[in-house]
C-alpha cells in the first residue's frame, strides 16, 4: 500500500519513517523545499533519537522518498495523512489555515477512492471540515491536457458562482491567486491565465486553484476522513509510534477502518490496544490527553510551591502520590511548568472549544493560568538570589522544552530568559541540541561550547532543562568558574543537602 504524508515536521517525517518500516511505501510532502532537500541529500531536519537511522534504513530499502510534490503524491497514493501544524491563534483557538490549505489541495488532486487520515491536532468537527472543503473544491480542480476534453466544454459548465468568484479574487489578489499554465483556461471562464502560483489561495478567502489550467466541473471521486490522532512524545517519539499505548481511530467508514487497520496490522500483533470510535470522539480525546498531562504537571508545581512555603519536600510527596496506583508517578516532576509545541497550545485550544460550545472549562483556565505563573515564580527565585537583575549575568543550561528534543516551542527556559533580559540581565547559554533554533529567535545572548563556559563569570547558574548530562556535573570545577557559587536547579537534578555540603547557595523547586 503507497502511503502520503503530508508535513514532514516532528510527528509527519516520524509517522512516515516508521511506517516505511512496517513495510509500506511511503512519500513525505513538505512545502518547505529547504527540508525536502536536506531530507533527499541524506541530512535529519529534527533531532530525534534512533530517527536518523531508521529514516536512511528505509530511504536505502526503497520505502521512503521526499518531496514537494503534494499533487503526485496524493495521485500515487491510497491514503493520505495530514500532519500539518495547528498552532495557537491571539485567542488561544487552534489555527487551522494550515489543514485547511492541505485539504484544498488533495480535493484537487483526487483520482480515485482515497483514505484521508488527520493525525494533527485539531478541534472537534475539523474532520467534517475537511470533508466539506474536500466536497467543495474536488469538483473545481483540474483536468490535464490529455483528458482531452475541449476548453469550450468546461467553459460552459462552470457555475456562473464560481466565475464571479474567481473575478473578485482576481481583483483582489491579482498575483497570488490562481495557478500558472501554459495550457488553456478559457479567458471567457473569467479566470486569469497567467497568475503565477498555484494554491497558495486560503479557503476562507474564496480562492479557485488550479493546476494544470483547466477546470474540472462535476468530477467526484469518492474518499473517508478518518481522525487518528498522535500521542508520540518528542525525545521519544520513535519508540513511542511503534509502542503506542494506543490507537485511537475515528471514523464513519468500515472501508476506512479496514485500511487504517491494515496499516498499523504490526501493532495489532504487539497487543496494542485500538479505540474505534467517532471522529468528534477521536478529535477530544487528543485535547483531554494533553490538558490532563498539562494539569498534573500544573498541579505538582502548585504543590511544590506550597512546600517552600511549609516547608515540605515535593519529592517525597509526588513519590507518595504515585504509588497510588489511582495516580501514578509520571507527569509529577516539579519544575518551571509545562512547555513545548502541544501542551501550552492544547490546553489554549480546549478552553477554546468549550467556550465555542457555550461551556467555561474552568479547571482548565486556572491550568493555563497557573503556568504562566510558574515562569514568573522562577524569575523572581533568580532575582531574590542574586540580589535584582540588572547588569547580572545569568547561565543557563537547557533551551530545549525537554530533554532529547532541539524543539524550543514553547519552551519555559527561552520564557525565563526573555524575561531575565527584559530585567537588564545578560544570559549566556547552553544546551546539547537546540541552541541553533534558540539563535533564530535570541540573537543576543551568549552561545557556549559547553557547561562550564556557561558557568564562567555567571553571577548565577540555573538548570532549565532535564538533559541527561546535567545530572553529573563537576561541581567544584562549576562552582570555582562562577562569580558567586548560586545554583538553582528548575528540574531537581541535585540533592540539596550535597550541594549546600559543597559550598553552593542551591535552590531547587519545592524542597529546601
Ligand atoms: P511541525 O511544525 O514540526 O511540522 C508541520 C510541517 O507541515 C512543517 O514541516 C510544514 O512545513 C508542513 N506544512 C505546512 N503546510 C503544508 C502544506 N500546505 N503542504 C505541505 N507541507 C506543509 O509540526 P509537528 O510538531 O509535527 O505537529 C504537527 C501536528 O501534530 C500538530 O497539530 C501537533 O499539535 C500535532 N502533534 C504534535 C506532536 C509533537 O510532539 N510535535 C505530538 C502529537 C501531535
Amino acid at each position: 500500500m503507497r502511503i502520503a504524508i503530508i508535513g514532514t515536521g516532528y510527528v509527519g517525517l516520524v509517522t512516515g519513517t516508521c511506517l516505511a518500516d512496517f513495510g509500506l511505501s511511503v512519500t513525505c510532502v513538505d512545502h518547505d523545499e529547504k527540508k525536502i532537500n536536506l531530507l533527499n541529500s541524506g541530512g535529519v531536519p529534527i533531532y530525534e533519537p534512533n530517527l536518523e537511522d531508521l529514516i536512511q534504513k528505509n530511504v536505502s530499502a526503497d520505502r521512503l522518498t521526499f518531496t514537494t510534490d503534494l499533487e503526485k503524491a496524493v495521485k500515487e497514493s491510497k491514503v493520505i495523512f495530514i500532519a500539518v501544524g495547528t498552532p495557537s491563534n491571539d485567542d488561544g483557538s487552534a489555527n487551522l489555515k494550515q489543514i485547511e490549505t492541505v485539504a484544498q489541495q488533495i480535493a484537487f488532486s483526487l483520482n480515485e477512492y482515497k483514505v484521508i487520515v488527520n493525525k494533527s491536532t485539531v478541534p472537534v468537527g475539523t474532520a467534517h471540515r475537511i470533508k466539506e472543503i474536500i466536497n467543495k473544491y474536488q469538483s473545481k480542480s483540474v483536468i490535464p491536457a490529455k483528458a482531452g476534453i475541449h476548453p469550450s466544454v468546461i467553459a460552459r459548465s462552470i457555475p456562473s458562482s464560481v466565475i464571479a468568484r474567481s473575478e473578485a479574487t482576481k481583483q483582489s489578489h491579482p498575483s497570488s491567486v490562481i495557478p500558472t499554465s501554459s495550457s488553456v483556461i478559457p479567458a471567457k471562464a473569467g479566470i486569469h491565465p497567467s497568475s503565477p502560483s498555484p494554491l497558495r489561495g486560503e479557503y476562507t478567502q474564496n480562492f479557485l486553484p488550479l493546476r494544470g489550467g483547466r477546470i474540472k466541473v462535476g468530477v467526484k471521486h469518492p474518499f473517508d476522513i478518518v481522525s487518528n490522532p498522535e500521542f508520540l512524545r518528542e525525545g521519544s517519539a520513535v519508540y513511542d509510534f511503534t509502542h503506542p499505548d494506543k490507537i485511537v481511530i475515528g471514523t464513519d467508514s468500515d472501508r476506512a477502518l479496514k485500511i487504517m487497520q491494515e496499516i498499523y496490522r504490526p501493532l495489532y500483533l504487539i497487543d496494542t490496544p485500538f479505540v474505534i470510535t467517532n471522529s468528534e470522539t477521536a478529535e477530544l480525546i487528543k485535547y483531554a490527553c494533553n490538558s490532563f498531562l498539562a494539569t498534573k504537571i500544573t498541579f505538582i508545581n502548585e504543590i511544590a510551591n506550597l512546600c517552600e512555603k511549609v516547608g515540605a519536600d515535593v519529592h517525597q510527596i509526588a513519590r507518595a502520590m504515585g504509588l497510588d496506583g489511582r495516580i501514578s508517578p509520571k507527569f509529577l516532576h516539579p519544575g518551571p511548568g509545562y512547555g513545548g509545541s502541544c501542551f501550552p497550545k492544547d490546553a489554549r485550544a480546549l478552553c477554546h472549544i468549550a467556550e465555542s460550545f457555550g461551556y467555561e472549562f474552568k479547571s482548565l483556565k486556572a491550568v493555563v493560568s497557573a503556568n504562566k505563573r510558574q515562569r514568573e515564580l522562577m524569575l523572581e527565585k533568580i532575582k531574590g538570589l542574586v540580589g535584582g537583575l540588572k547588569g547580572k549575568t545569568i547561565g543557563i543550561l537547557g533551551l530545549a522544552f525537554k530533554q532529547n528534543t532541539d524543539d524550543i516551542r514553547e519552551s519555559s527556559s527561552i520564557d525565563i530568559i526573555k524575561m531575565l533580559l527584559k530585567g537588564g540581565a545578560k544570559v549566556k547559554c547552553f544546551d546539547p541540541l537546540a541552541m541553533d533554533n534558540a539563535k533564530k529567535i535570541l540573537p543576543d545572548i551568549t552561545y557556549c561550547e559547553n557547561e562550564y563556559d556557561a558557568a564562567l563569570g555567571s553571577d548565577a547558574l540555573v538548570i532549565a532543562t532535564e538533559w541527561n548530562q546535567f545530572r553529573n556535573l563537576d561541581l567544584l570545577r562549576i562552582k570555582k568558574v562562577l562569580k558567586s557559587p548560586i545554583l538553582l536547579d528548575l528540574r531537581n537534578l541535585y540533592d540539596p543537602t550535597t550541594l549546600k555540603a559543597l559550598g553552593f547557595v542551591y535552590e531547587g523547586v519545592g524542597r529546601k
